[in-house]
């Protein structure tokens, strides 16, 4: 039976049986007799999920999220170390133990307030951060059983408070403190400082962070991916005029027009938007800077006193091979592009952007994009769905979620393999991907064993789709219309330890400078670059008065 787990010879299913655990729990801990034992014994809370045939045939959200007593017994197998590992493998430093030890409490608010000093959107990166090898890894929880699926669930308890403190779940605004959370509440300017405020029935709710009075000072943002929400922000909240300049005509980034609606509701960051423009920032759509206007007219001619760059690796790679112009070949960016940001799974009712309807695909690739094109393809329709990746399971860079949800829906792993040629009929259209079989050799600079093709090893696979999803590069455009901005040999922007560019009052971070990397690094980025910012601003001012 789903969600049935087992504590020391006791089926707990249901919510009654969650809650007199917590109680024993919650008794035993309030006597002092709780021990680290005990806390080992709670068994891990597994994610409530929608049934795998369901979801073949429905972009809702996988995941559906903890439970309050799930949520509670999860924070309760948290050992509250002293010296913090999993803070070291968060890339924000999030106080993670206190949050954890908040929401044990029952006390949602205030996990709620301590992620948020950190980290600006808590209801994605709970969702979408890569936690298994950041704070998990690191979580002595794990480590003690020797299983790191077992570590403590520091990814799935964020996200419950975040979607508590949200309306975006259609559950409305949900109780922040939960029943007997102890009376300790953080003082009123603590909540002001992560930007809350009391909400009805004098619960606390996530609203709009206060923005200091009007410097005079002209802030452009271009792109409005992770990184340049938080840069807009943070740069908004110091009281400059800000504008974020984005090429698609919904901005969110990769948040929207890569990561499906099933793994990140774009709800979701539809609201990180709203909040940004309650703030008083200006988000201009169909903008493409270096085409519309570049970054030298934007400061010399449009008054603009600081550029944050944060266009991220929006350009596909192929991989160099017979056939990849046939019709049926995509990037991964572009399939998952109309069918995320273009809803094209609507094609006919109500969507104007069409979409192949495929019977058989194969997606090349092996990492979260890999996963996130092959379980697109499945609620498109698809028959057969063959993911083609020419290492082995475990050198896949996808979240190991992503692979066993994917495989759940019925995508057929083809490891050990890689296209030789994609083979097309006299129409141009995709008939069959020819593939070479692969064995693993030495470890490559990467650290990972390098796959060696097996000569004479050829084989066919029948399809009529072919997905490439074997990486992203940085688009070109800013490099080719900014003169004396530094770029390294990938294309990618080169920034000090402050995001600043080689150019005056000109900063960058997320993907078009890591290559492409992660949400909570790209909001790391932009929230460094814009404190740069700030500080850039504050003495430019200063030189104006005087
Ligand atoms: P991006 O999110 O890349 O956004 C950049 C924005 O800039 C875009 O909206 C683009 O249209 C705009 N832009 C580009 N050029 C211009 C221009 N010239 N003028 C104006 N606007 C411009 N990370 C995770 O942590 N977990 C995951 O599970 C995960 N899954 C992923 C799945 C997919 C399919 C993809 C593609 C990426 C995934 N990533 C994941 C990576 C993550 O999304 C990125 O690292 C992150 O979004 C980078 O953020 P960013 O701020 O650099 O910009």
């Amino acid at each position: 039976m789903a969600n049935t787990v087992r504590l020391a010879g006791i089926r707990i299913v249901t919510t009654e049986e969650r809650k007199r655990l917590l109680k024993d729990l919650l008794e035993k801990k309030k006597s002092g007799g709780l021990k680290t034992k005990d806390r080992l014994a709670i068994p891990p809370q597994p994610m409530p999920e929608q049934d795998p045939a369901a979801r073949r045939g429905n972009v809702h959200e996988v995941a559906r999220g903890y439970t309050p007593e799930q949520a509670r017994l999860e924070a309760m197998r948290c050992l509250q170390c002293k010296n913090t590992p999993c803070i070291e493998g968060c890339p924000v430093r999030i106080r993670i133990r206190d949050f954890v030890g908040a929401i044990a409490e029952g006390n949602y608010a205030e996990a709620l307030r301590i992620i948020k000093e950190n980290s600006l959107l808590p209801a994605v990166c709970g969702r979408v951060c890569p936690q298994e090898v950041q704070c998990q890894e690191k979580c002595t929880v794990g480590l003690s059983l020797k299983d790191v699926s077992k570590a403590v669930s520091i990814g799935r308890l964020e996200r419950f408070v975040a979607d508590r403190a949200s309306e975006v779940c259609g559950e409305g605004i949900l109780p922040l403190r939960d029943e007997g959370a102890p009376p300790s509440q953080p003082s009123a300017a603590r909540r002001q400082d992560a930007g809350e405020t009391q909400g009805r029935d004098g619960l606390a709710t996530g609203t709009v962070p206060e923005v200091a009075p009007p410097t005079g000072m002209k802030v452009a943002i271009i792109g409005s991916g992770p990184g340049g929400i938080v840069a807009a922000a943070d740069t908004r909240r110091a009281g400059h005029e800000v504008t974020v300049f984005e090429a698609f005509h919904k901005p969110g980034g990769v948040m929207v027009y890569g990561i499906p609606e099933f793994r990140l509701p774009k709800a979701i960051v539809q609201k990180e938007i709203e909040t940004l423009t309650k703030m008083g920032v200006r988000i201009v759509t169909n903008f493409i800077v270096g085409r519309t206007r570049t970054i030298e007219q934007l400061m010399k001619e449009d008054g603009y006193d600081a550029v944050y760059i944060g266009v991220g690796a929006g350009l596909p790679s192929f991989m160099d091979i017979e056939g990849e112009s046939l019709v049926g070949v995509y990037s991964a960016n572009e399939y998952l592009t109309r069918a995320n940001l273009m809803k094209a799974y609507e094609f006919g009712a109500g969507a104007d952007t069409p979409i192949a309807r495929s019977r058989r695909v194969a997606v090349v690739g092996g990492g979260n994009v890999a996963m996130d094109s092959a379980r697109t393809a499945v609620r498109l329709g698809a028959e057969k769905v063959y993911l083609i990746y020419r290492r082995t399971e475990q050198e896949m860079p996808a979240r190991v979620e992503e692979v066993h949800h994917a495989k759940q829906e019925g995508v057929e792993f083809h490891l050990l393999q890689s296209p030789k040629r994609i083979i097309g009929d006299d129409k141009g259209l995709v008939t069959a991907v020819e593939c070479l079989r692969y064995e693993l050799g030495e470890p490559d600079a990467s650290g990972r064993r390098r796959p060696v093709a097996i000569p004479g090893s050829e084989f066919q696979i029948e399809v009529d789709t072919v997905i490439i999803a074997i990486g992203n590069l940085a688009n070109p455009l800013i490099r080719q219309t900014t003169p004396g901005l530094e770029f390294n040999k990938w294309g990618n922007i080169v920034v000090d330890e402050n995001c600043r560019t080689s150019m005056e009052g000109v900063y960058a971070g997320g993907d078009i400078v890591l290559g492409a990397a992660t949400v909570i690094l790209a909001m790391g980025q932009g929230r460094i670059a814009a404190a740069a910012i700030n500080d850039y601003l504050a003495k430019k001012n200063e030189g104006r008065s005087r």
